[in-house]
């Protein structure tokens, strides 16, 4: 028989129990009510922040558009500068198509269930085509481009993947100096480019896989630029399961390289 002060004991112990898990129920429960809003309040933020980000930067070169629409509009150009304005129109419009391009591919990467075509390729072949469309670009910049290294079949998105190359290529050619190079080679599992240009401040590192992240924003825009490029970088690097290793030292250049891990050779 048990005691009825051992009884009350007990049931004081389970009181205390009870209590004690009931309000570590509350703590953990309100902890991640918390959480909740707060991981909410963040999305919320995002958004806001992605949508004046697309509003202002397709804001830019509508305006131009607008601007020599209502100049031929109004006869106030002479002949010969019409051309000229329809040279403009057209190269903003091109970029704002770009910039529409970029943002949905960032979106379908963004979003894991978007099944894209994998394949095996070769690397090689895919960096000799990103050459031979960048040459022009490179030479009117006085920029040398090398491509270097041996076959290496990969599995992944053909398009993704010169895509990624193309958007290394095209910083190292536009962010660089007449007489300045682009090596790209092909091995160890991966892609490296290198450029010997401007280079990147230690402080800006961090933040120039940002979405419409520029360091010098009216320099970039001249440059053909949307600050889109190396996010796409990175998320297709990811989406790959490949390791995207970045080195920059300010006025000394930049090298991008790129690891995939599933190949076969
Ligand atoms: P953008 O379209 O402006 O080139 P990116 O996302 O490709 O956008 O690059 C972000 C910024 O990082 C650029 O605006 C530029 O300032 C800097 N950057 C990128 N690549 C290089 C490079 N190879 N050398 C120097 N600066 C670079």
């Amino acid at each position: 028989m048990i005691s009825v002060g051992v009884f009350i004991k007990a049931l004081a112990l389970v009181c205390i129990v009870f209590v004690f898990v009931f309000i570590v129920y509350m703590r953990y429960k309100r902890i991640k009510h918390e959480i909740q809003i707060a991981g909410e309040a963040k999305i919320q933020e995002m958004r806001h922040e992605f949508s004046s980000n697309v509003t202002h930067e397709l804001k830019t070169p509508l305006q131009t558009i607008t601007g020599y629409a209502e100049l031929i509009a109004m006869n106030a150009l002479e002949p010969e500068e019409m051309r000229a304005a329809a040279l403009k129109i057209r190269e903003e419009a091109f970029c704002m198509n770009d910039m529409i391009d970029d943002i949905v591919c960032i979106s379908d990467l963004n979003e894991c269930t978007k099944n894209i075509v994998m394949e095996e390729f070769n690397l090689y072949e895919i960096a000799e085509n990103v050459v031979s469309s960048l040459r022009h670009e490179a030479d009117k910049n006085g920029v040398e481009l090398i491509l270097e290294g041996t076959p290496l079949v990969i599995y992944g998105s053909k398009r993704l993947v010169e895509m990624l190359i193309d958007n290394l290529c095209d910083n190292g050619i536009k962010y660089n100096k007449p007489g300045g190079k682009v090596r790209i080679t092909v091995g160890d599992g991966g892609v490296t480019v290198r450029d010997d240009g401007k280079g990147i401040p230690k402080e800006e590192q961090e933040r120039i896989f940002e979405m419409f992240y520029r360091i010098d924003k009216s320099r970039s825009r001249e440059l053909g630029g949307n600050g889109l490029g190396l996010c796409l970088v990175k998320l297709i690097a990811r989406r790959h399961d490949a390791e995207l290793i970045f080195d920059s030292e300010e006025g000394k250049g930049t090298t991008v390289r790129v690891i995939f891990k599933k190949q076969n050779n």
